[in-house]
C-alpha cells in the first residue's frame, strides 16, 4: 500500500475528503497540498500504507466503529448517533465565551485542559499570516493560541496534516475535527496506536457540509474588496450570531452581508458545497468523545429560552462526560442538561436533510455505477419530502458554474438578496415549525 494507491481509490475518483490526515500520519512527511486542497506526493513514498489505511474518503465502516466505541449497533436512520446526554453550555470567562462562534465552549475547555496540565497542546484551526482568509490546522501549546482560534472556518482545509507535529512531541493532546477528519482519527487507532494514544480527546464539530477553499473568497470578491487589503477574515465575525466579516488593513471593518449567517450558508453550501460532503452521512460527528453545535435560544420556551450564548454539546463517551464534570467541579463551565426529548429540532432537521441527501446520492451513484464510499451499511430509503429536498440540492447544482456563481453572489449581497430573505423566512415560517421544544 502506498501513495499511488490513495491516487488511485480516493483522489482521482473524486472521493477525498481533503482532510489532510494522509499528510499527518505520513512518517516520513512526503504530502503535501495543491491549491485546492487535494493531496500530492511530493518525496518519496516507503509504502508503509499509514494513509492509505486511515483514509476516510473511500471507507468508514460505521457498524464496527459503534460496536467498537459505543458497544452498540449502527443505526443508519438515527439522527443523533450514540449519544449518552445532551447538555447547554458556556464558559464562565466571558472573554472565551463571547469570542466563540456559538458559546466558546470548545474554546474553554481546551483552555481548561491545557491549564490544569490535562493536555499539552490541542490541534485547532486558525488563519494562515500571509493571507488570513486562509484557514490552517496547528498545534496550538498555549492558551493564547487556543483563543485565537476560536471561531468556525467554514472552508475545506486539510487541517488534519498538523497531527504531524503530534508524531515529534510527547505529551496528551486535544484534536477538534470535523466528522469526517474524526472517521479518519478512528482508523489511526488501529493503524499507528502510538501516535492515536497521543490524542486524549476528539472535539467533534457538527457539519451540515463544508465549502470548496475558494467559497468564502467569491464573496469577498463579490464585496469588491482586493484580496491583498485584508488584514482579519472572520466567517461568524462582527457579534454574534456574526456573519462573513472583513477587516481592512487600513482598519476599515466590513460586513459582507446584512442577512443571517444562517441563511447566507444555505445559499453557500448549495453554491460552494464540497462534493465529498454531498456524500458523508455523519452530521453531529458522532464518533468524537463531545460533539459541539449552535444554540438557538430562540427555538425553546421557558428556562431554555434565557440561555443565549450557549453551545449544545452531545456527550458521547465516558471519557467526554468526567471532562464536562471536571470542568463544573473546577468552576470553569457553566452545564445545562437538555432532556433528550428536547433535542433542538433545528438540528434534527440538519441530520436529517444531510443524510436523506447522502442516502439519495449514494444510491445513484451506486446505480449508476460511479464510485461511492463505503459505509458497510444498507442505505436507508429517503421520504418523498426527503427525496424532493435532495432534487431541490440538485437543481442548484446547475448554477455551480463559475458565472452563475458570481451573479448569485452579487444578488445575496445585495438588497435584492435582502428582500428575497425576507420572503423566503415567510416561507419557511408558514411551513416549518421550529420554535415548539
Ligand atoms: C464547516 C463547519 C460546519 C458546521 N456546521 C454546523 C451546523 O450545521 N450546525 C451547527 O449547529 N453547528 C455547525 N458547526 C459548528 C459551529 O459552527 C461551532 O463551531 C460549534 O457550535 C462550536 O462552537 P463554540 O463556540 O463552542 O466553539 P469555539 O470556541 O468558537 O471553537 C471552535 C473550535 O473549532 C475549531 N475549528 C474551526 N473551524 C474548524 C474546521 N473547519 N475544522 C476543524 N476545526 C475547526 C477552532 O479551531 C476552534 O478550536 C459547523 C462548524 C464548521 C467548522
Amino acid at each position: 500500500m502506498n501513495f499511488e494507491e490513495l491516487q488511485q481509490k480516493v483522489i482521482s475518483r473524486g472521493l477525498c475528503a481533503r482532510c489532510g490526515i494522509c499528510a499527518g500520519v505520513c512518517p516520513v512527511q512526503v504530502i503535501r497540498f495543491n491549491e485546492e486542497s487535494f493531496p500530492v506526493l511530493d518525496g518519496r513514498c516507503t509504502s508503509c500504507g499509514f494513509c492509505t489505511q486511515c483514509c476516510p474518503g473511500g471507507e468508514v465502516d460505521f457498524p464496527k466503529l459503534s460496536r467498537e466505541m459505543f458497544n452498540a449497533e449502527y443505526d443508519p436512520s438515527d439522527l443523533q448517533g450514540y449519544t449518552e446526554n445532551l447538555f447547554v453550555a458556556h464558559p464562565y470567562d466571558d472573554t472565551i465565551r463571547l469570542a466563540g462562534a456559538s458559546g466558546g465552549m470548545i474554546t474553554g475547555l481546551l483552555v481548561y485542559l491545557l491549564e490544569t496540565g490535562k493536555i499539552d497542546g490541542a490541534v485547532v484551526v486558525g488563519m494562515e499570516t500571509d493571507q488570513p482568509y486562509r484557514p490552517k490546522g496547528f498545534l496550538a501549546v498555549t492558551a493564547e493560541d487556543i483563543r485565537d482560534a476560536a471561531q468556525s472556518k467554514y472552508c475545506l482545509a486539510p487541517t488534519m496534516k498538523a497531527l504531524g507535529e503530534l508524531r515529534r512531541k510527547k505529551g496528551k493532546f486535544a484534536v477538534v475535527a470535523l466528522p469526517c477528519q474524526i472517521h479518519g482519527l478512528r482508523k489511526l487507532e488501529e493503524v499507528d496506536p502510538g501516535l492515536a494514544g497521543k490524542i486524549a480527546y476528539i472535539f467533534g464539530l457538527y457539519c451540515n457540509c463544508n465549502l470548496d477553499p475558494n467559497g468564502h473568497v467569491e464573496a469577498i470578491e463579490a464585496n469588491n474588496i482586493e484580496l491583498k487589503d485584508i488584514a482579519r477574515f472572520d466567517f461568524r465575525g462582527g457579534g454574534w450570531p456574526g456573519g462573513f466579516h472583513v477587516v481592512k488593513k487600513d482598519g476599515e471593518k466590513i460586513p459582507l452581508h446584512t442577512i443571517n449567517i444562517k441563511n447566507v450558508m444555505n445559499v453557500m453550501f448549495r453554491l460552494y458545497g464540497a462534493e465529498r460532503c454531498y456524500l458523508c452521512t455523519d452530521a453531529l460527528a458522532e464518533y468524537a468523545d463531545l460533539s459541539f453545535g449552535d444554540f438557538w435560544a430562540f427555538d425553546y420556551t421557558g428556562s431554555l429560552a434565557q440561555l443565549e450564548r450557549c453551545t449544545l454539546i452531545s456527550q458521547r463517551t465516558q471519557r467526554g462526560m468526567h471532562l464536562l464534570q471536571q470542568a463544573v467541579e473546577d468552576k470553569f463551565i457553566s452545564l445545562h442538561s437538555l432532556p433528550m426529548e428536547r433535542a433542538s429540532k433545528r438540528i434534527l432537521n440538519m441530520s436529517r436533510g444531510k443524510k436523506s441527501r447522502s442516502y439519495e446520492r449514494l444510491r445513484k451513484r451506486k446505480k449508476n455505477g460511479r464510485p461511492l464510499p463505503d459505509y458497510h451499511c444498507i442505505l436507508p430509503l429517503s421520504s418523498s419530502s426527503e427525496r424532493l429536498k435532495g432534487l431541490e440540492y440538485q437543481i442548484f447544482s446547475l448554477f455551480r458554474s463559475p458565472f452563475t456563481r458570481k451573479i448569485i453572489l452579487k444578488i445575496l449581497f445585495s438588497p435584492l438578496g435582502v428582500f428575497l430573505n425576507r420572503l423566503n423566512i415567510m416561507r419557511k415560517n408558514m411551513f416549518c415549525r421550529y420554535h415548539d421544544n
